[in-house]
């Protein structure tokens, strides 16, 4: 995108904004994102490499008045939030949200929250990037998936096949429970004959640290990223809890902000996890519902939505759109 036609959209974008906060009351946007991979992946066709992330952050620097989430949350308390507030998230620990969005976040002076899972630092894999790193390695031309309660005969021979492959086996996996996807697992990586995975997808503790030390927002996300809502009572507080101490021993300073794993309210958690995570003394957490928070919203349940679009001028009108959602439905009553 040539500079004038960022200009424009930058500018479009300033102006749909502010008449929006004018119209309905100012109201939060909140950007989630996972990984920022260095070259496009075709494996995560929806995640952003870092020429996308440039330009994305390109225009929201234009844009919008961007700030930490729990600056945004202090704002929202006392329904002080400036025209064009805009929270940028990272969840789970990536090490390439380091390495690759890091410097591209200070090239455009932006400060963003990260939602660490303490357990992955230096060395762990998220489940999902078993499933992935699996199929990416494979050398089998396909695979007998049936005793995972996916089809008997998997094609891997083409990248489409095995991103297929791997569209597959997500959903199938996501709601185990840790001992049911532990085995799963193991059983998936002797079907597809790959010997080691990879080690270094998630943050090392230097990491954290330095980007801590680079001035971004870390929070909280868990030990081992578990659904909540699979845990009793106990369970849950002892994985946010604990997730919520490692992080603070690590950068040596109060962890106020939230993320609930896969975040979908009354499914992924529920009342008591809210009422858990205030408890604990976080100042805000965050949902994956959609939506935009304006004064009176729960501070603990603060909704998210990250458009997807190519050209950034449709990106900007579905984040315009989502101002005007109503996130009130998608809460649970805490
Ligand atoms: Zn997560």
């Amino acid at each position: 995108m040539n500079a004038l036609s960022l200009g424009l959209a930058a500018s479009g974008t300033r102006l749909a904004f502010s008449l929006l906060g004018q119209l309905s009351g100012q109201r939060l946007s909140v950007l989630t994102f996972h990984r920022v991979h260095a070259r496009p992946d075709a494996l995560f066709p929806g995640e952003p490499d870092a020429d996308r992330f440039d330009q994305l952050m390109r225009l929201v620097a234009r844009s919008f008045h961007v700030l930490s989430l729990s600056r945004a949350a202090e704002h929202l308390a006392q329904a002080s939030l400036p025209p064009r507030s805009l929270v940028l998230t990272f969840d789970d620990g990536y090490a390439d949200n380091v390495e690759v969005a890091l410097p591209i976040l200070q090239r455009h002076g932006l400060t963003a929250s990260f939602f660490v899972s303490s357990g992955f630092l230096d060395g762990g894999r998220m489940w999902n990037d078993s499933v992935i790193e699996c199929l990416r390695a494979s050398t089998r031309s396909g695979l007998d998936l049936g005793e995972l309660g996916v089809a008997t005969a998997v094609p891997l021979q083409t990248l489409e096949q095995r991103q297929q492959a791997v569209q597959l086996l997500l959903p199938q996996i996501k709601y185990l429970n840790l001992e049911q996807r532990e085995v799963a697992l193991a059983r998936l990586q002797s079907l597809c004959g790959v010997a080691t995975l990879p080690k270094d997808l998630m943050m090392s503790t230097a990491q954290l640290r330095s980007l801590h030390k680079a001035g971004m927002e870390i929070g909280g996300h868990t030990v081992s990223h578990p659904i909540l809502t699979t845990l009793d009572g106990e369970q849950a507080e002892r994985e946010i809890a604990l997730g919520r101490e490692r992080l603070q021993e690590l950068i040596d300073q109060p962890v106020q902000v939230f993320a609930y794993p896969n975040g979908k309210p009354g499914q992924d958690y529920d009342a008591s996890h809210v009422a858990l995570v205030r408890r604990l003394g976080f100042r805000a957490a965050v949902s994956t519902a959609a939506g935009a928070a304006g004064a009176g919203a729960d501070l603990f349940q603060l909704p998210r939505y990250t458009p997807w679009a190519k050209g950034l001028p449709l990106w900007a009108a579905r984040l315009a759109l989502n101002q005007r959602r109503r996130r009130y439905d998608m809460a649970v009553a805490a």
